[in-house]
């Protein structure tokens, strides 16, 4: 399919035939307003959707758990009446998510004790993490930062806003602010325009990132007005799209990806490696190629962080890494993202399948893609010779 651009909108069109929504007229469905004001959230509004067990409604019914939304968008792209579908799996909640294994935690990034000011995360020296609101449009079910996200207290007023950026201003050894949340993407776009502009204004800042799953749950909040807010200014901004499966990229995603590409917005692809959604090769060649379609270049694949409450919805590192060995050399190095796991308070580890399988000297030993073995020369250069 050819990627979309602004001066090729799609038709107005409604919500797909045999869901719930298809006599919802079309000038709805594309507002974004009326997807979130109709997100599904209690057990009877999900019981127009999918079956409700009585173990979930009363899961649900206590509402003890992480938030429940979802924008009929987002859930109109499942298999009507199916459970294990991929979509629904990653935004469904689950009676499971009450069971919490040893080495779970609420916080499992250690972020918490790195708070420098309101919603600032200063944990690596030269970027910051910026948490600007603590809403999605729709609610994932292996949320890292479950913790506060949804509970209303982290929305950041103009003074807390006012504290975090003094404190970029103040430290020059930052290069990188992170705006994320929630989903910075929610926030107007005058909003976000004076944010982007602040920080841009920033001389020690190299670049700005976002993280965002606004194309993916409400693609049609990406108009040409917040397309332009993310133009690069003095420094660019980068958008890393958070995409687990192929089927999350439509028509829809398309067009809202396209108008920032076209508006000079560089996008990354984010998945989370999910058991029952993305967790066989197939599944995830397809996601990345589907992403670099839409003009995403595959940027990280994560492990699901160990969040209290989701070891239905994780697989083992090792599956992982089985899959990254099944994608390398099988489909083209644009496609391959980098496999993370996440320390608490440590940070990322970059996990990559051993292909050395000896070094000794001048001489090593390698498995090729196929898993034959090779020897290659470990060339020991002295500077006088170059
Ligand atoms: S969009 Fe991101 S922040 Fe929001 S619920 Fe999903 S993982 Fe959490």
């Amino acid at each position: 399919m050819a990627f979309s651009s602004p001066d090729q909108l799609l038709p107005l069109q409604g919500a797909p035939t045999g869901t719930p929504w298809a006599s919802v007229p079309a000038a709805d469905w594309l507002d974004w307003r009326w997807q979130l004001q109709h997100r599904l959230s209690s057990a009877d509004e999900l019981a127009t959707w999918l079956p409700v067990s009585p173990e979930l409604r009363d899961f649900l019914d206590k509402g003890q758990g992480f938030e429940v939304g979802i924008t009929p968008y987002f859930a109109s792209l499942a298999r009507p009446g199916d459970l294990s579908d991929p979509i629904a799996r990653q935004v469904l909640p689950d009676p499971r998510e009450n069971r919490h294994a040893a080495f779970e935690r609420l916080d499992p990034l250690g972020e918490d004790p790195h708070r420098k000011a309101p919603g600032l995360i200063h944990k690596y020296p030269d970027r910051v993490l910026l948490l600007v609101t603590d809403r999605c449009a729709a609610y994932c079910r292996y949320c890292t930062r479950a913790r506060w996200v949804a509970t209303g207290s982290e929305l950041l007023g103009q003074d807390e806003l006012d504290q975090a950026i003094a404190y970029i201003e103040r430290t020059p050894a930052i290069t990188d602010v992170l705006i994320s949340g929630g989903d910075p993407l929610l926030l107007t776009t005058a909003r976000l325009r004076r944010l982007l502009d602040r920080l841009a204004a920033i001389d020690h800042l190299r670049f700005i990132r976002l993280g965002s799953r606004v194309p993916i749950f409400l693609p049609m909040r990406i108009d040409a007005e917040l397309a332009a807010t993310l133009r690069p200014r003095r420094i660019p901004i980068f958008v890393n799209v958070h995409i687990n499966h192929f089927s999350e990229i439509t028509a829809l995603s398309r067009q809202a990806l396209g108008l920032l590409a076209d508006a000079g917005v560089p996008l990354g692809g984010q998945a989370v490696l999910l058991r029952g959604v993305n967790d066989n090769a197939a599944t995830l060649r397809e996601t990345f190629y589907a992403m670099l379609s839409a003009r995403v270049r595959p940027y990280y694949l994560f492990h699901c962080d160990p969040v209290r409450g989701t070891a239905h919805l994780r697989t083992s590192v090792s599956q992982g890494l089985a899959l990254m060995r099944a994608l390398i050399g099988h489909t083209s190095g644009m496609a391959i993202p980098k496999y993370c796991i996440d320390l608490e308070g440590a940070g990322k580890v970059p996990l990559w399948p051993q292909y050395v399988q000896a070094m000794q000297g001048e001489s090593m030993v390698v498995n090729s893609y196929l898993g034959e073995t090779w020897e290659y020369v470990n060339e020991l250069v002295d500077s006088d010779d170059r």
